[in-house]
């Protein structure tokens, strides 16, 4: 099977493209555009924003920085218009994105279900009262515990990603009982925003190939273990893509599967689960997926291609996780140093990679913007770093920010709900921040932030 490459667009996680860089960076007055913020954001006096009708430099007093905000309402609004756009099918969310408490809650609430792909994510929202018959839970490597968890709280459906986890899933499963599953399949298509989060090609770590073979094979043994119900075939391209042509080359190919598996085993496969990744712009001006528009068109050529291949059309499940999250948070840091160099002017943090690791990791982009003072200044072009120990501590790259930055001012980046804390270290015992709800002119404190004595408490040897 061929492999069908797909550029990625100039996106955050794309390569570095200056071209594609120059309008956002070069704009005259630094973040006035307020395009990938919260839909709730409105400017203040001040050079203050509000978001949900709170103040972000209110915020950043009351919470202190570097704090997390998370717009409820606009993550509410983003759960309603994936579930208005893909009418018909289910919608889980990642939660590898970011998962707390409050999240889970509002998840349940909106009628999605849940990604999970640890015994750790899958805890925290069964025992936040998430219904277990809307989880899935993924990993290519499973352990133990993960799949003890699964069985024992029940969840919907766990997807295989391996040959060797088929005979270990099926001796779990209680005898007299059957457990639903899915196949995670590698279609061979190239698209994502950079090379680390590419998942839907021959040569990573995840799923089961169709060119060679290891898919139709894991089926055939799945189809023949009495605990296990192969109720569907699963894929996820990869992150951050932005053009919707991946999607409907993953349908074709998936749907050539099932068409293969009803003809070899005569099994009609009631479940067609398409992943997520969809991308979202993390700058002004830069592409995001149209999801309405996707949902259209992966309807249509789920239709087209069942008709085609003489089977029921199957239900869809998608699993956004970024594109649910990620535009609802802000992150907001202190500045606590400013250094000019002969050639560069390092704009320097109170936070930094422990709590953003994504632009060390692909080298993705930001447009933080300065807040709670108006400056008369031109704007002048400035790198964005860290406080951590190392030179790759870099938050946002050539970006412009007004010339008199200094320290104490504060920093706000957009676009920031998405794998930051999910991802974020403990490194220099710096300690993760806190992240604050906000909703209707009120903010309320979700997760606290890390403190000297959890660092203390869990370091029990001497
Ligand atoms: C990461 C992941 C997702 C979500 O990806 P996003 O890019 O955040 O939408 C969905 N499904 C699976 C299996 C994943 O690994």
């Amino acid at each position: 099977m061929t492999t069908l490459h797909v550029p990625p667009l100039p996106g955050p996680a794309g390569p570095a493209s200056p071209s594609a860089a120059a309008p956002t960076a070069a704009a005259p007055t630094p973040g006035a555009d307020l395009s990938v913020w919260p839909t709730s954001t409105t400017p203040l006096a001040h050079g203050d924003l509000a978001v949900a009708g709170v103040s972000l430099t209110g915020v950043a007093e009351r919470f202190g920085t570097p704090a997390y905000l998370l717009d409820e309402g606009d993550v509410r609004a983003r759960c309603r218009s994936y579930l208005r756009a893909f009418e018909g099918a289910e919608v889980l969310y990642a939660a590898k994105a970011f998962l707390c408490r409050a999240m889970a809650h509002w998840i349940a609430e909106e009628g999605l279900g849940l990604d999970v792909c640890s015994a750790g994510e899958l805890e925290l929202a069964v025992t936040t009262g998430f219904p277990t018959d809307r989880i899935v839970l993924h990993g290519n490597a499973k352990s133990p515990d993960d799949l003890r968890a699964a069985l024992r709280l029940g969840v919907g459906r766990i997807v295989i990603d391996s040959a060797s986890e088929i005979a270990r899933l099926a001796a779990a499963v209680p005898p007299g009982s059957r457990q639903k599953v899915l196949v995670r399949v590698v279609p061979g298509i190239a698209a994502g925003g950079h090379a680390k989060i590419r998942t839907g090609t021959d040569d990573q770590k995840f799923g089961l190939s169709i060119t060679d073979g290891s898919a139709q094979h894991a089926i055939a043994r799945i189809l023949g273990q009495p605990t296990l119900e192969l109720v569907g075939l699963h894929c996820h391209l990869g992150s951050q893509i932005t053009t919707e042509k991946p999607f409907l080359c993953a349908v074709r190919r998936l749907v050539g599967l099932m068409a293969r598996i009803k003809d070899q085993h005569g099994v009609t496969l009631p479940e067609l689960d398409l992943g997520g990744g969809h991308g979202i712009a993390y700058r002004p001006g830069e592409d995001a997926l149209d999801v309405a528009s996707l949902a259209r068109k992966v309807r249509a050529e789920l239709t087209e291609s069942c008709a085609a291949a003489g089977l029921p059309v199957p239900r869809l499940v998608v699993e956004p996780g970024r594109a649910i999250v990620g535009p609802a948070g802000v992150a907001l840091y202190r500045v606590l140093a400013v250094k000019r160099t002969a050639g560069q002017t390092f704009v320097a943090v109170d936070g930094g990679m422990s709590d953003n690791p994504r632009p060390a990791l692909y080298g993705v982009r930001y447009a933080p913007r300065l807040i709670g003072r108006r400056s008369a200044s031109g704007a002048e072009p400035v790198t964005v770093v860290g406080r951590h120990c190392e030179a790759g501590d870099i938050l946002a790259s050539d970006v412009r920010l007004p010339g008199d930055v200094r320290p104490g001012d504060l920093l706000a980046v957009p676009v920031a709900g998405a794998y930051h804390l999910s991802m974020a270290s403990g490194y220099n015992l710096v300690g993760r921040p806190p992240v604050v709800a906000v909703a209707d002119g009120h903010a309320r404190l979700l997760v606290r932030r890390e403190s000297l004595e959890d660092f203390r408490s869990r370091d029990v040897g001497l």
